[in-house]
Order: structure tokens, then sequence, then C-alpha cells
């Protein structure tokens, strides 16, 4: 079958570097999907579709529904997120109560471990990538420069955003640790509002990264908690090996203190 024969298109929902995502619509069912076109040039899309689907089955991560091929391109038609992109919720708020931040943290830790756990490192944490369901629920998506790797193996290309990439992958010898650091750069902001590294060009700000300067005595950490800076100085630790992961995480003091235990 043809993506047409069973959807109809609707609205562009967000575009990325090489494809489009649109609303689609099940001539079938009804139900609404986001569809994700990336051009068959694309040598990366059969890897972002082996490992959604490999992680499929997990409430955080965003399930892929079907996956359609025509001359030119592939569509993945995926769960729909009507709650957007967690940086456009992010630049409305500002900065989040400890409460909220450390619920949605958790969240994303839980996604993080169980990524980890199946053996893939996501490489692209930022919030342009977490999106929410309707009831606010966080989904990670975009496993587009998601790897899989086996125990022990480290991975040597340069890959993610500039402001969230680890000391590490910067070197070019790192795993799944990066993936904590990211994580830690957007509680950052989910806290005070900015991120933590920031440069006037590409070299000021990997400068910034590999010094790992932060100054928590600044105005804007008054109101925050010791063990929320705590954490934070334990996930941009510059030493990978001594970063607290992301089961240690989900132990952590602040964490416990501010959210809902699951048993
Ligand atoms: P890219 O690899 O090009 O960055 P993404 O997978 O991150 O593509 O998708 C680009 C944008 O499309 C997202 O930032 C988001 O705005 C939107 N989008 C992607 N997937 C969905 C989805 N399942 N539901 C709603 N919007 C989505
Ligand atoms: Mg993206
Ligand atoms: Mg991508």
């Amino acid at each position: 079958n043809k993506i047409e024969d069973d959807y109809v298109m609707g609205e562009a929902l967000g575009k990325g570097k090489f494809g489009s995502v649109f609303l689609c619509r099940s001539k079938v069912t009804g139900v609404d999907f986001a569809c994700k076109t990336l051009p068959k040039g694309e040598e990366t899309v059969h890897k972002e579709v082996e490992i959604m689907q490999h992680l499929s089955g997990h409430p955080g991560v965003v399930t892929l529904h079907s996956v359609y091929e025509d001359a030119e391109s592939f569509h993945l038609v995926m769960e729909l997120c009507p709650g957007g992109r967690l940086i456009d919720e992010m630049t409305k708020e500002g900065s989040y109560s400890e409460h909220k931040a450390a619920n949605i943290f958790k969240d994303l830790m839980l996604v993080i471990q169980y990524c980890h756990d199946m053996g893939v490192v996501h490489r692209d944490i930022k919030p342009e990538n977490i999106l929410l369901t309707a009831s606010g629920k966080i989904k990670l998506a975009d496993f587009g420069l998601a790897m899989r790797i086996a125990n022990g193996q480290s991975l040597s290309g340069l890959a993610g955003s500039p402001a969230y990439v680890a000391p590490e992958v910067l070197i070019g010898d790192y795993g799944q640790k990066a993936d904590i650091w990211s994580a830690g750069v957007l509680l950052h902001a989910l806290l005070v509002g900015v991120l933590p590294f920031q440069g006037n060009s590409l070299e000021a700000l990997f400068e910034a990264i590999k010094s790992m300067k932060l100054d928590f005595h600044s105005e804007k950490w008054q109101s925050v908690s010791k063990p929320a800076r705590d954490l934070l100085e334990r996930i941009l630790t510059r030493d990978f090996a001594a970063r607290i992961t992301a089961e240690e995480v989900l132990s952590h003091p602040w964490i416990l203190f501010y959210t809902e235990r699951t048993l």
C-alpha cells in the first residue's frame, strides 16, 4: 500500500534536518498519527527504524506504528504527541518549580535507563527531541542519531547538538554516559531557565564545555535547593567514569524527595 491509500495527510507538525513531520489520520480507524518523511538518500533511516522497533513498548518512547516506502522516501507513521515539544513549553515557562523539574527529569531518566539497558545510546537528548502527550507526559523521540552498542564498546564520531554535547564526545571516546550529560544540560535549563554552556562561536562553546566551570554562587542559583545542585554536579562531571548513571540518578535524594515512588 501507498501511504496515501491508508492515511489522509494534515498540517505540518515540525521540520527537522532531513525530513518533515506531518499530522496524518488513518482512513480505517480515524486515529491521528505523526508521519516523519525521510528521503531515501539518507542512509541512517534503516537504523532509525530498527532502533525505534527495538525500543517500542516503553511508555516513554514514541511508538513506531508502521513504515511505508515509495520511490523517493520512507514514511514513519508514529504515535502522535499532541502536547508538542518540551522546548516550546520551557520557552513559555521560563524555569520550572523543583517539583515539576524533578518529575520531568525522573521520567526522562527512566526512558534513558531503558535505552541504555537495551544497548542503545540516543546521542541527541535535548528538549527539541522530547515530546509531550496530551496529559503532559514526556516521550523521547528522534532516534536518527541513536546507536546500538555492545557492553563496554565506545563510540568516536562527533554527534549531537553543540550545547548538549558531552566533553568526551568532543574528545571522541564515549558511550552511554554522554546521554546523561546531555540530560544534565537540560536539567540546568529546567532549573534556572538558561543553558549551562554558552559561547559566541562553536569553538568558544566547546571550550566552555571542556573547562566545565559551573558557577553555583550566581544569583540565579540562590533559589535552587542544595540537593538539586548536588545532583547537577554529579551529572555535569567531566570524567564520565565518575559521572552518575541513570539508575543512580533515580535513587538520588532530590528525585526521591519530589517524585512519587513507583514499585
Ligand atoms: P529530526 O530528526 O529531523 O530532528 P524529529 O524526529 O526530531 O526530526 O522531528 C522533528 C519535529 O517534528 C519535532 O521536533 C516535533 O516538533 C515534530 N514531531 C516529531 N515527531 C512527532 C510526534 N510523534 N508527534 C508530534 N510531533 C512530532
Ligand atoms: Mg530532532
Ligand atoms: Mg534526527
